[in-house]
Formats: C-alpha cells, structure tokens, sequence
C-alpha cells in the first residue's frame, strides 16, 4: 500500500511557486497536467504510448500532493479508492473531475481566500480527488504498471530538475 503522506512530503520538497498564490497555482496544475494526459491518451491506442502517459500520471499526483498541502490536509488522510465509479470512461471522468474542482476554487477564492478552504468545500475537491484517483488506479492496471512505480520515477525526476537547477520552464524531457 502506498504511503501518500511520506509521498506528499517529498514531493513538496520540489516546490517552487509562491506560496501566496498556492492553491489556484495547484488547481490550475491539476487542470492543466489532466489536459496533458487526455490529450496524450486519445492520441495514441498503442502500447507505446505508456511510457508518455505513466509520466503524465506522476505530474498529475504531485499536483493532487501539493493541493493537499495548500490547504492544510494530509494526503493519505483523505485518498481512498473505495467510492465507486458512475461509468468507466477515462476522459469524461477526469473532464467532469477538473470542471468541477475549477469551480469549487474559484468559489472558495470569491468567498474564503485566504482564510483556509472551510471543510465542506474542501470535501466535495477531495471527492472529486478521488474520482481522478480512481480513474487513474484503473489506468495503471490497464497499462500493468504500479502507482508506486510511477510516483518514485516523478520524484526522481523532480529532483534531478532541483539538483540541475531546470525546475522551471518547459519541455518533458528536461
Ligand atoms: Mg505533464
């Protein structure tokens, strides 16, 4: 079993934004590395395109990490993989997911920032963490690669980003 919580603090070890601007910083993250990997999956069927969506998958859970820090929570307090799935359709379920945390924040941005997500708003993100969660899970099966695997390879890339001083700007392969 994963442990989320040693996963998050190493992760956030890689943090570079403002932590002023954290939790839209995060979401736009969630939002924009989910677009990544919709757009990576419906390109390709094949095989090869593993290797391209697995590191889309990582940069996708450091996001989900770093919006549990953002609001004060820890990440294996909430991740779960118990609620069950409506339908199974990958990008109609991580769409509807990211929809609707873009707009639970900016809510939570109109009406609370910057006092701390309040526990109602933060529960209805974290359900919709859990359906990317899950959708993610049966991704990682469809594709016989272990969560865990992917998580560690993110953070070695992350790392090797921090040490060679390239944690910014663009480009997969950097
Ligand atoms: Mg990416």
């Amino acid at each position: 079993m994963i442990d989320f919580n040693n996963y998050q603090e190493r992760a956030i070890t890689t943090k570079i934004y403002a932590s002023e601007i954290g939790v839209p910083y995060v979401v736009l993250g969630i939002i924009g590395e989910v677009g990544e990997f919709i757009e990576k999956f419906s390109e390709t069927e094949d095989d090869t395109s593993n290797d391209l969506l697995t590191k889309e998958l990582g940069d996708i859970y450091w996001y989900l990490a770093a919006f549990f820090s953002e609001v004060g929570q820890k990440m294996g307090d909430h991740i779960d993989a118990k609620e069950p799935l409506k339908y199974y359709d990958p990008v109609g379920e991580l769409s509807e997911a990211v929809f609707n945390i873009a707009e639970l924040t900016k809510k939570y941005l109109r009406d609370e920032y910057p006092v701390r997500m309040g526990s109602e708003r933060f529960d209805k993100i974290k359900h919709q963490i859990n359906q990317i969660h899950l959708v993610l899970l049966e991704m990682c099966a469809s594709m016989d690669v272990e969560l865990e695997t992917i998580l560690e390879a993110n953070i070695a890339k992350l790392q090797s980003r921090k040490e060679r001083g390239v944690l910014g700007g663009d480009g997969d392969t950097r």
